[in-house]
């Protein structure tokens, strides 16, 4: 044994060739921690030492070969000066240089996902072999960050500029296909022949058949472009790359500029610049919360996991009502492999719903993602019916039909007699309270809230809705499924509007008032998109309907009287009683035309403003930091209410529930994040300045203690 420890041991195989494999102790999957940083040193340093190598083999004993670095580790990493950054990944740079410059040829065997530095570890290596079953890429931009061991320098070197930046910039994961195509890897083999295939490969640089030190030299030097072919290649892709990427989210262009940068440079210089990048990113806010929107969305899954595991999983389910939702629940229930049988209780609405399915599942056949008989496949596992035959073998049932309390009532009861003891059974309603649906039932503990948001193979989250009676195998069932159908449960509480939809009203609201004191909604619409989020506020309640949202306005007001309650006639409430209700007749706050590809484009549609002119005051501007805070500061508001509850289980789960539910900025990480980045105190004290507009402006006592205390939702 050349070293061992607990991450990596190296031994001698035959023939004077030595084996580095990476198998990180107590872990499913191997990653650069910091003991698998140290012990990389510790083993570069021992075959440095060792006498009579000839090659060296990378491998990994997991099913993995390397997913990345430990971003766990990052919070503190980050929490280092920019230049201890700088320094501390061009230090540890020094581990993997010390692989590379091993006076004997070595060569890495990809046997799974070799990702951020697991790829930027077998970038170290001369040659690469991988599996066809395996994926490789540098995820980092996604984190807001750029590679940081050598990624944005060897790669480029290796597929040349044009291809490395788009690899970095897009993040994604590649197939051993696309690395082969561009020379990211030097062969792709089938996975069991991948060990023998590498060792061969390895046998031909130690036998002088392969110029191994050709091929390195090459990738420690600078780029081999002329000076036009350099300023062509990066202009051109800092342009495309800037216009996809959005100014929100830096560090693809970051990225581009660097390999620019160090384009002219040896390897050790060009790192340097690496390194000064990615401790300049890691300081952002972009990067903090885009990190911590990637542990939020674990801590997620694992506690979604935990639930799931308590329950069986839903082997036929069924989803009552074809309209818009019930369609798009049994496509996505067929799609992810639950069978489903979708009844309704007129045959023009199964055809509907069939027919939406159909469409959804022939695009993707007209864009190669399904093959007609896939497609045939999954329309066979949607069931349309209109009788309750066989409702007895089904595990799982989302009621989706009218939102009208009274039919509700009828259908669950109904339903319920159809079912079997343990069945469970669900509804989809938007705005009824739980446990009022759960009133005229036998058996409320089987029930609970399945709450999905429009479209439904679009939105990733599912809010499962815990009413008084509700019992964990209702929850647990009903989040296995949810996770079955692909998507993102969160276990909230019943309440008026659930989590999101509760949380989403005083923003609404706030605009309304807006509205009332003489906003011109086209620019609030501009301030909110440039915010960052993905329709401004009255082009959203043109998307979900006047009718719907007016509807759940006085829900809410009703809930929430105290502060949700008005005294003017809203904006929505005047363009309703116009029979204007948004895209869905192509009139609501605008005008909507048809585009060339037959979808809803909006227009300005200056008639507006008289029949709002009775109810609203002269129009007038408001600066953007005015727009933002008045319609962001109830929004953060009722969060910290939902939390302060108990609506939702912890500050993280409901930041990935606005997130995923109603697409809050990621790169803002959340409402409670956003008030952690402007800080507690600041955030109250802005508040306090719009208090003459309502109680939707007011904190809470506790947020005020957290203010005069220091204290953050995250450390
Ligand atoms: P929809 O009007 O498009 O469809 C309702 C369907 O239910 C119709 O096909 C109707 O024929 C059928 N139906 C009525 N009574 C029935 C019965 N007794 N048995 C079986 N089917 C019956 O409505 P939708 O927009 O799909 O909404 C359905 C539910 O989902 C509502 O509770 C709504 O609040 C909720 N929801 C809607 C959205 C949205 O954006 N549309 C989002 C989340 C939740």
């Amino acid at each position: 044994m050349i070293y061992s420890g607990k991450a990596i041991t190296v031994s001698a195989l035959e023939n004077g060739i030595a084996e580095l494999n990476f198998d990180l102790q107590g872990e499913s999957v191997n990653k650069f921690n910091t003991l698998t940083t140290d012990e990389l040193r510790r083993a570069g340093e021992a075959l440095a030492a060792a006498g009579g190598i000839k090659g060296l083999l990378v491998t990994s004993a997991k099913d993995v070969f390397i997913v990345g670095a430990d971003i766990t580790e990052f919070g503190k990493n980050f929490n280092l000066s920019e230049a201890e950054i700088a320094e501390a990944v061009y230090a540890t740079n020094q581990y993997f240089n010390a692989i590379e410059d091993l006076p004997f040829p070595s060569v890495t065997a990809i046997n799974g996902y070799a990702l951020g530095g697991g790829l930027e570890m077998a970038l170290c290596t001369d040659y690469r072999v991988m599996s066809s079953s395996a994926k490789v890429g540098l995820p980092e931009t996604r984190l807001g960050i750029i590679p940081g061991f050598g990624g944005t320098v060897r790669l480029p070197r290796l597929i040349g500029p044009d291809n490395a930046a788009e690899w970095i910039a897009a993040g994604k994961d590649q197939k051993a296909e696309a690395a082969m195509a561009c020379g990211a890897v030097d062969a792709v083999v089938e996975p069991d022949l991948l060990r023998e295939a590498a060792l061969d490969l390895l046998q031909q640089c130690i036998d002088g058949k392969l110029d191994y030190a050709a091929k390195r030299a090459e990738k420690k030097a600078p780029l081999q472009l002329n000076d036009i072919e350099a300023m062509m290649s990066f202009e051109t892709a800092k342009a495309v790359i800037a216009g996809q990427a959005g100014p929100h989210y830096p560090a693809p262009v970051s990225a581009i500029k660097t390999i620019q940068k160090a384009a002219k440079m040896e390897r050790d210089e060009a790192l340097r610049e690496e390194a000064k990048t990615i401790a300049k990113l890691a300081k952002t806010e972009v990067a903090k919360n885009l990190v911590s929107l990637f542990l939020g969305d674990q801590a997620l899954g694992k506690a979604a996991k935990q639930w799931a595991s308590q329950s069986e999983d839903v082997k036929q389910a069924a989803v009552l009502g074809a309209g818009i939702m019930g369609g798009g629940i049994a496509y996505q229930s067929a799609y992810k492999g639950t069978p489903i049988v979708m009844k309704d209780i007129n045959q023009a609405g199964i055809d509907l719903g069939l027919s939406e399915a159909a469409k959804l599942l022939s695009k993707l056949v007209e864009r190669g993602r399904m093959t007609a008989d896939k497609m045939a496949g999954v329309l066979n596992q949607i069931t349309p019916t209109l009788s309750y035959d066989g409702f007895d073998a089904i595990d799982l049932v989302v009621e989706a039909v009218v939102e009208n309390p009274k039919v509700k009532h009828a259908v669950l009861a109904e339903v319920e007699g159809k079912l079997a003891k343990d069945a469970i059974l669900t509804s989809n309603t938007s705005t009824i309270s739980i446990d009022y649906l759960a009133e005229p039932l036998q058996r409320p503990e089987n029930f609970c809230g399945m709450h999905f948001f429009n479209p439904v193979h679009k939105m990733p989250l599912v809010e499962v809705i815990r009413g008084a009676k509700t019992s964990d195998a209702a929850v647990a069932r009903t989040v296995n499924y949810a996770l079955a159908m692909g998507k993102k449960p969160v276990v909230v509480k019943d309440c008026p509007g659930f989590l999101v939809n509760r949380i989403l009203a005083p923003y609404m609201g706030a605009f309304m008032g807006m509205m009332r004191d003489g906003a011109d909604f086209t620019k609030v619409d501009k301030v909110m998109e440039k915010f960052g989020w993905p329709m401004g506020p009255a082009y959203l309640c043109d998307v979900v309907g006047i009718d719907t949202g007016v509807h759940a306005g006085e829900v809410m007001t009703k809930g929430f009287p105290e502060r949700m309650s008005r005294d003017f006639k809203t904006t929505s409430e005047i363009l309703f009683e116009a029979d204007r209700y948004g895209q869905k007749n192509g009139k609501g706050y605008y005008a909507y035309e048809t585009d060339k590809k037959g979808r809803p484009k909006k227009v300005v549609d200056e008639s507006v403003w008289e029949l709002f002119a009775p109810h609203c005051e002269a129009r007038r501007d408001f600066t953007d930091e005015e727009t933002i805070d008045r319609v962001m500061i109830p929004l953060c508001l009722e969060a910290v209410r939902c939390l302060e509850e108990g609506i939702v289980a912890s500050a993280t789960d409901l930041d990935m529930a606005l997130i995923y539910g109603i697409g809050f900025p990621p790169f803002r990480g959340g409402a409670l994040h956003y008030i952690d980045d402007m800080g507690v105190a600041e955030f109250v004290a802005k508040a306090d300045k719009y208090a003459e507009l309502g109680p939707l402006y007011a904190p809470t006592d506790r947020l005020r203690e957290m203010a005069g205390n220091g204290e953050t939702f995250f450390s």
